[in-house]
Order: C-alpha cells, then sequence, then structure tokens
C-alpha cells in the first residue's frame, strides 16, 4: 500500500497545495495565485501573514511558548478584559477550538442549574441544521444523523426543534431544561440568518423559564458581521456565548464568555484545559484584538460587506440559472445555487477562487475581514466568470 495517505481518510481534500498566503491571496507550490474568500472557514480573520500579528506572535515566541495553568497568564487577563469589556460578558474561560468553547458552554450551563438546587435540570434545546463542533456532546447538540451515525448512543440531554419555530421551542421546555443554544447566523447549515424578533423570544422564554440562553458565535463572532458579535444585530445579549475561529487569526484558539451569574457554578476544579490560553495564544488574540477593535475597522466591514451583497444581487439578476438566492450578514455570505453547488464551488476554483460548501445547496463567502473593495469586486468578477460558464454549458445542454 505504498501510495496509501497515512492520514486518517475524514477529508474529501481538494488537489491544492499552498505555501504562502498575503492577505487575501494564497500562493500554491507551482506559484499561482487564490483569492480566498474561504479564510480557513471564517479563521483567518485578518488574511494570511498580517504584518502585526505575525510581529506579535515572533516577539512572544521569543519569552515564552507555554506554561499551563497552573501559573497566572497576564495574557489571559488582557484578552479576557478586553473581551469583557467589548461584550455582555463578567467572565472568560480560554479554550483551543470551537468545540471545546461549546463545550465549556454546556457544562456552564448544566453547572449554573445544579449549583442553584436542580441538578435535573441539563437538557438543551438545539435547532434543525445547528453545527456546534465534533465533539460527543456538541455532535449530540447539533443533531446531524450524518455526523451521529457510528458513535454510539448520542449523548443525552440535547432535544432539537425546527428553526425558527418559537411554539416548538415553548413546548420542548420541561422541568428538566437547563439552556437554549442557537447559532445567530447557522454558518454550516447554510447561512441561515436568524431573525432578530425569533432571538428576542428565545431571551423572553429564557427569562420565563430560568433558563441558560447560549449562543454559539464560533463563526460569527469578531467582526465577521460587521459588528464585533452578531448578538448585537439583534440587540438581545446571552448569558453564555462560545467564541472561536476568527479569535485566533489562524492560531487555534477559543473562548466561553458567561456573565458572573452564569458562570457562578464553575468554581475552582469543575473545568481545564492544558493549552488553554497559553501566551502565544493570547499574544495573538490581542494582536486580533488590536486590530479588530481599532477605529473604524468595523465600519471598513460593513462598507466592503455591502460592495459585495450588491454584487453578488446583481448576479443573481443575471445568472437566475446559476443562482437563486444571496443571503447572510456582513462578510458572511451565502450563495445558495440553483445549479449543484458542487459545480459551481468547481467553477469558481476554476478561476482561482476559493469558497466554502455548506447546507441547503450554499456556497459561503467567509474573507478575510480586511479585503479591500478592490478585492471585493475582484471576487464578482471570478464568480461571474464562473457563472456564466455553467449558464452557457445548462443553455446548450
Ligand atoms: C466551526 C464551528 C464550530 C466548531 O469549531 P472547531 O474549532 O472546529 O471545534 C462550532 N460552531 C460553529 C458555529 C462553527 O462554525
Amino acid at each position: 500500500m505504498a501510495d496509501a495517505t497515512p492520514l486518517y481518510d475524514t477529508y474529501m481534500r481538494a488537489p491544492l497545495r499552498f505555501e504562502r498566503g498575503e492577505g487575501a491571496w494564497l500562493i500554491a507550490e507551482d506559484g499561482s495565485r487564490y483569492l480566498d474568500f474561504a479564510a480557513g472557514v471564517a479563521v483567518n480573520s485578518l488574511g494570511h501573514a498580517h504584518p502585526h500579528l505575525v510581529e506579535s506572535l515572533k516577539a512572544q515566541a521569543d519569552k515564552v511558548w507555554h506554561l499551563s495553568n497552573l501559573y497566572e497568564v497576564p495574557g489571559q487577563e488582557r484578552l479576557g478584559r478586553r473581551l469583557t469589556e467589548a461584550t455582555f460578558a463578567d467572565k472568560v474561560f480560554f479554550t483551543n477550538s470551537g468545540a471545546e468553547a461549546l463545550e465549556c458552554a454546556i457544562k456552564t450551563a448544566r453547572r449554573y442549574q445544579f449549583a442553584k438546587g436542580y441538578p435535573g435540570k441539563f437538557h438543551v434545546i438545539t435547532f434543525e441544521g445547528a453545527f456546534h463542533g465534533r465533539t460527543l456532546a456538541t455532535i449530540a447538540a447539533g443533531g446531524q444523523e450524518k455526523y451521529l451515525e457510528g458513535f454510539g448512543p448520542k449523548a443525552p440531554g440535547f432535544y432539537q426543534v425546527p428553526f425558527g419555530d418559537i411554539g416548538a421551542v415553548r413546548e420542548a421546555i420541561t422541568e428538566e431544561t437547563a439552556a437554549i443554544l442557537i447559532e445567530p447566523v447557522q454558518g454550516e447549515g447554510g447561512i441561515r440568518v436568524v431573525p432578530s424578533e425569533f432571538l428576542k423570544e428565545l431571551r423572553a422564554l429564557c427569562d420565563e423559564y430560568g433558563l441558560l440562553l447560549i449562543f454559539d458565535e464560533v463563526q460569527t463572532g469578531v467582526g465577521r458581521t460587521g459588528k464585533l458579535f452578531a448578538y448585537e444585530w439583534a440587540g438581545v445579549a446571552p448569558d453564555i456565548m462560545a467564541v472561536a475561529k476568527g479569535i485566533g487569526g489562524g492560531f487555534p484558539l477559543g473562548a466561553c464568555l458567561a456573565t458572573a451569574e452564569a458562570a457562578s457554578g464553575m468554581v475552582a476544579g469543575t473545568h481545564g484545559s492544558t493549552y488553554g490560553g497559553n501566551p502565544l495564544a493570547m499574544a495573538v488574540g490581542n494582536a486580533v484584538l488590536d486590530v479588530v477593535l481599532s477605529e473604524g475597522f468595523l465600519e471598513h466591514v460593513r462598507d466592503v460587506a455591502l460592495v459585495l451583497r450588491q454584487g453578488l444581487a446583481s448576479l443573481k439578476d443575471r445568472f437566475p440559472d446559476v443562482i437563486e438566492d444571496i443571503r447572510g450578514e456582513g462578510l458572511m455570505l451565502g450563495i445558495k445555487a440553483k445549479v449543484p453547488s458542487a459545480d459551481l464551488l468547481k467553477a469558481v476554483r476554476a478561476e482561482h477562487m476559493l469558497l466554502v460548501p455548506a447546507g441547503e445547496n450554499v456556497l459561503r463567502l467567509l474573507p478575510p475581514l480586511v479585503i479591500s473593495a478592490e478585492e471585493a469586486r475582484e471576487g464578482l468578477a471570478r464568480i461571474e466568470r464562473a457563472a456564466e460558464k455553467l449558464s452557457a454549458e445548462k443553455k446548450s445542454a
């Protein structure tokens, strides 16, 4: 088996090998340049090789990489303070990934109910089409059969209701319910934006029944939708929030944020992580915030998002046989394809541009938040050429 890969066969990888990146561009081994509107699935928020991130990482690398949480890590205090000052939260726990941030969020909610004297309240209500990660608990939370099959009994305590059905949420609440968990915009589910009104209704239900509201902002957070966090668009604050992806700008970093009340059950010894919040990760996380919190940055995201959104809308009008719908918020946009989305993905890739597949036959546009209006227009031109080709093929078929 000389040609067998040593890697698990869990991914269907595209035959592309990138050697380096510059901003919104990736350069392959053969020197060809790709416009990167995938950004490592919403991770490279500041693009590739951002000078401030590179400099911060290198400076920390010369000092100390890792300490463990046996000692105080000043970078955690600083990043934690900045995140709590910029959000609803009072407390932060640092992780290395989105799924771990969700695990912490779920444990925080259950432990809150336990500490309040309700050990039987541990159920979490989630939504069809959700994606919360690939650990045993988060596949149960996501509820997608394709991710659960063959991995033993589904972790108990997760109940799924139809997307956007407030009556179903109300009906699902029992004596055992601890929390409601939702992505303000479903990412992998197909860029489905949850209406603000629905988030408000969830907030009201949580308040009425003593439940905790958990937002999964792993993909929507840190400027992606044009606000620091997507919940700001709705004017509804959660009790607990999971963050990852964009906050590390490419370094593995996540965080679970909570109000002091919601985190009150998480006392000494209840949770931990070897790597979580290590000095290298904190140096990069703080550097990402230096940029994202700087004057005018989120305004730039909203401006360039508008260019992209309007351009996509006009492509939809011109190629209704290829593009069915445009959806999303800020620089988290989706093209619902009229052709198989894999065909459109391939055609766009042939134009040397990268997008991300999602559910509901949708392709995600998740460019670095630092793209220029010119790069947005370049992206539109490439999608246009791809759509033109597919449209011509359809007509001649
Ligand atoms: C990516 C993602 C996760 C999982 O994050 P990992 O870092 O892959 O564990 C969870 N929730 C949402 C909304 C995501 O987009």
